[in-house]
Parts: C-alpha cells; structure tokens; sequence
C-alpha cells in the first residue's frame, strides 16, 4: 500500500510493474497486464488526436471484454471522463445514458450497435462512433480493434507509452448509473480519488482479520477472480477492477452467466475468488452437478450491492470451505464503504460489515439531522474520500442526496455498538401498514429460516384502510414443498402478527433481478393486481 496510486493514470502505470502476468481471459483470449497497458495507452494516444480533452465524456456499452478495462483506463489517463453504460440497456436507455452525459465519443460491441443505431441521427453530440469486434467492417465506422491492436493477437502490440496528462485526485474521472431500481437512473460523477480508495479498502479489508486476531498480515498473492458481474456497475468495477490493477490479479470474464459452465471454469483455471452478487453463490450451491467439479481452489465468495439470505453465509462456509464475504455500497459511493468477512461475517450473518477505515457512518433520524443511538433503525448516512461530488446534471436530486460531505442513501439501519451495519431496508421498500412500519427484510429473513425457501421478496400491496400491507413473492428449493398457510404460521411463529404475509406467490424460478442482482419490487406489485383489496 506504500505506493497506492492517486488517480487512474498512475494506477495504469503501476498495473504495468505486473509485466506478462494475466490481466484478464475470456475464453481463449489471454491478456497480460502489459498488452492492457500498451491497448490502452495506444487508445489514449488516438483519442487525444481525435480532440478529446480533460472532462470531455468517452461513452462505452459492451459486455465484459478485455476492452472494457482498456478503454476505461485509456479515457481516465487522459483526463476525460468514463461513461459505462448498463450493457443490459435497451437502444432507449441506452440513447438517455449517451444524450444524459453529453457524450462527445461512443464505443459500442456489434449488439449494443444494433441497438443504438436507430437512434444516433437523434444524438448529435456524438463525434465519433467506435465499433468493437464488428469482424466485417461497418460502413463509415471505425473499428476499435484498429486502434488498439487485434483483440486475437494482444500479446504483439506495438510498445505505446501512456500520453502523460495533468491529473488531479479530485478531477472527475467516470460518470456511473445507478441501477434504476427506484426510478430512474442517475449519473453519479466519481472523482479518481474516489476510484482508487477502493484499493485501500480492499487491502484493509484482507488484513482485518489477521488484525483481529493479533498476527502478522500476509503478503497479498495475486489471485484468479471469476469476474461475472458486469463491469459497469461500480461494484465490479471498483472493487475487483482497481484491486486487480493494484494486486496484479487475473480477471476471468463470461461472456453469459452459466453456473455450470462457471464451476468449469473455476476448476480448470483454479480460481480462488467469484461471487459478485447473492443470487451467483445460491446457483452454484443449488446446482446439481456440483460435486463433479473439483472447487477446491475457491477461497472466498463475496457479494454486496443487494440484501442475502443470512442462511448463504453458513451454506458457502461449509459446502465450499470458502470465506464468505459481504459490504454495501451504492453508485454514488464509487463502491465499498462496508466490508465484511471471515469470522466476522460467520458470527454476524445478517449484518454488512464495518465500515472501511476511510469512511464514516451515522443513523439519523428522519429530519436528517439528529443522530440516532446505536441499535436504532434510522436512515443511513455515509462519509468519506469514495463518496462522490454528486450527480452528473442534476443540480436538485445532488442538493437533496449530498448534504455537508456526508450522502443520504435512502436506506433504513442500524449500527450495533462494535459499529457493525445491519441493513433492514430501503426507505422506499418499507411496507406501511396503518401506523406500523414493518421493514420487508426482516419479513424476508424469517421467511429465508424456513429450509424450502431459497428465494423470496415482501413486498407492499394495496389496503383500503391500512394503506398497505405485507405480502410475499416465494421461490422453493428445487423439489421442495411449503403451502401459504404453513410460511405464514412460520412468519406468525417468529414475528408480530401485523408482519405476516397476507398473501403468498410462488413463482418457479428465482426472482428477476436487474444487472446488479437487485430484486425489482416494484414489478412484483403487479402478481397480485388481480387479488381483491381488503378493506
Ligand atoms: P437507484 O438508486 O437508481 O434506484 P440502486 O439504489 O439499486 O438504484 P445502486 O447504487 O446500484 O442502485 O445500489 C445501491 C443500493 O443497493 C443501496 O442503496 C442498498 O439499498 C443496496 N445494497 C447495496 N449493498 C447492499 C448490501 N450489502 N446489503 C443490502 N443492500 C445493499
Ligand atoms: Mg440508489
């Protein structure tokens, strides 16, 4: 950590010191950090004599590519700004992503191309367009590929050296969507400095234990990610992206999720860390092929970015001997703030961890400003050097969200006297029933006690009088029964008759999830549309 980067030039430049380590594979493509280093330094160089300057916005929507990282670390170095659109986006979403940023550049893969291309006469701010991986030439288009060497052949890349620019730690350096799961999405503006905090919080949070314990830390061993959530989020980005530039980890990339496929991968290539989000470690648990693959090599699996059965704690523990391993965070904190693991998680499986040494918590009350006492539920807020400055081009939802250093985020929780976090809930998500609050994850977690549950959401649904009441979406374990009555006699057993589920949906697969693994609860409000309101 001695010589941790101050923004993301210097951070491409110490990735380098990992010379023909791999970077990053997807399927038979290796790359090495230093073919990474001459891609994106080439790519920084043509981007300058295309005019693009210290704050211009570079948009780009693709899977996880090998490109990915080159062009994020290309337009960073520079001083422009990364635009990672949600690859999940719609041609429309993905016109209000580029249209919303003022995109002066776009860089797309061939299917994001098919999808924006209706509407690029409708976004005349984009100079240029850039395709990656078209195999036949695009009429009238430039191919990313002739920028930054052969996608097949990284390993023969010219030596280019990075363009040096004048970076600051707090110059903007990536504007990141949320993910849209209570309206719509908003572009947080993150600073480098936001960015590479991550590298500490990551290191500390490997040392905590041994810190806890009183021994020696470790030396940090490169490791092998099986990274399959999308690098677009912050989550990845932040915390494996950042931490394999610094650590010199590999990255392995899907091109689509497959739980098989992925436990394939993690025996061949020894992977020793995945995860990403809750719903990735339940279907590699629940799979039926597990034991025919050797997962030996796995050491940790960790999540965050959306709530988990406390039950997956103890699952992960003891049918993989890997470390489980949880933090919160949201896009407008560039990432992690929390971080839990180890023991610590193993003891504690319903909370988020303690916060990073960097950044401060406070439980307020609704007025924003009374800070509440330990163990009390109140609204969440944060401080610390990965918060970011605020949103891209909303000077109202910044002035409400970013008050005095500190962000509001919207969610409901409370802090245990050893400054653990236990997330309960959205603000938004609370089920407001007549005078009563009940929070949908403590109704969650009870339904998650029941051993034929594996998946399930609570929700609020329309009451005359009460306003709302509870009610839950339920996925079973494969084979596995359970009828209403018996999980509502379950819930009844285990809390206030007021928190039970009024009514109960099963559905035969896992819930649907956005790009980040979070439960849209709004959609679910319509399986119960045809149900007659109480009165
Ligand atoms: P939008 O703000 O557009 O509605 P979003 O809040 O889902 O979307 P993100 O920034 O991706 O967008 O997600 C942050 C939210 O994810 C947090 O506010 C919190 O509700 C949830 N979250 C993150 N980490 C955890 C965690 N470890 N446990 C429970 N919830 C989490
Ligand atoms: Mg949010």
């Amino acid at each position: 950590w001695k010589n941790a980067p101050h923004d993301l030039g210097a951070l491409l430049d110490l990735s380098r010191t990992h010379g023909e380590q791999l970077f990053t594979i997807l399927d038979t493509e290796r790359v090495s950090f230093e073919a990474n280093y001459r891609a994106a330094s080439a790519f920084a160089q043509t981007l300058m004599s295309f005019g693009v300057g210290k704050g211009d916005r570079v948009a780009f929507a693709m899977r996880n590519l090998p490109e990915w990282p080159m062009i994020f670390f290309a337009v960073t170095s520079i001083g422009a700004i990364a635009v990672p659109l949600n690859a999940w986006w719609t041609g429309g979403e993905l016109a209000y992503g580029i249209q919303d940023s003022e995109a002066k550049i776009l860089i797309v893969d061939v299917e994001r191309y098919e999808r924006v291309r209706e509407h690029l006469a409708a976004l005349p701010a984009v100079e240029r367009l850039i395709v990656a991986r078209a195999g036949a030439p695009i009429a009238g288009m430039m191919a990313l590929e002739d920028m930054v060497g052969d996608p097949k052949g990284w390993a023969g890349l010219p030596d280019a050296e990075r363009p040096r620019a004048d970076l600051a730690s707090d110059d903007d350096a990536a504007i990141f969507y949320t993910s849209g799961t209570t309206g719509q999405p908003k572009g947080a503006l993150g600073t480098h400095r936001n960015l590479v905090t991550n590298i500490l919080s990551g290191g500390f949070s490997a040392a905590r234990s041994f810190l806890r314990r009183g021994e020696p830390v470790p030396e940090p061993t490169p490791r092998t990610t099986l990274t399959v959530i999308p690098l677009f989020h912050v989550t990845a980005c932040s915390a494996t992206l950042m931490g394999a530039m610094a650590a010199g980890n590999t990255l392995i990339f899907m091109r689509k999720w497959d739980a098989a496929r992925a436990m394939e991968i993690i025996e061949r290539e020894k992977v020793s860390v995945t995860g990403g989000v809750p719903t990735i470690a339940w279907q590699l648990i629940e799979h039926p092929d597990r034991a025919k693959y050797d997962l030996s090599s796995l050491e940790a699996i960790a999540y965050g970015g959306a709530p988990s059965a406390p039950e997956l704690v103890k699952r992960i523990y003891e049918e993989f001997g890997a470390l489980p391993g949880n933090g919160w965070g949201m896009t407008e904190t560039m990432a992690t703030v929390t971080s839990h693991g180890a023991e610590d998680y193993l003891a504690r499986p319903t909370s988020a961890g303690p916060p990073v040494p960097v950044a401060d918590l406070e439980i307020r009350a609704e007025d924003g400003v009374s800070v509440l006492p330990v163990g009390t539920v109140g609204e969440l807020w944060a401080r610390g050097p990965m918060i970011v400055k605020g949103y891209w081009n909303k000077p109202d939802a910044t002035a409400e969200t970013f008050v005095g250093g500190w962000v509001r985020t919207g969610d409901l929780a409370r802090l245990d006297d050893e400054g653990f976090l236990y997330i309960v809930d959205r603000a938004k998500d609370m089920v407001l029933r007549g005078g009563e609050n009940i929070y949908s994850s403590e109704v969650e977690n009870a339904l998650y006690e029941h051993p034929a549950v594996t998946d399930c959401a609570v929700i609020g649904i329309p009451h005359r009088t009460l306003g709302e009441e509870p009610a839950a979406v339920v996925h079973l374990a494969p084979g596995a029964h359970a009828s209403e009555a018996e999980l509502q006699d379950w819930v009844r057993a285990r809390l206030a008759a007021f928190k039970v589920p009024v009514a109960i949906h099963f559905v035969p697969e896992t819930l649907p999830r956005n790009a980040n693994g979070k439960i849209l609860k709004k959609d679910l409000k319509t399986l119960f549309a045809d149900r007659e309101m109480a009165a």
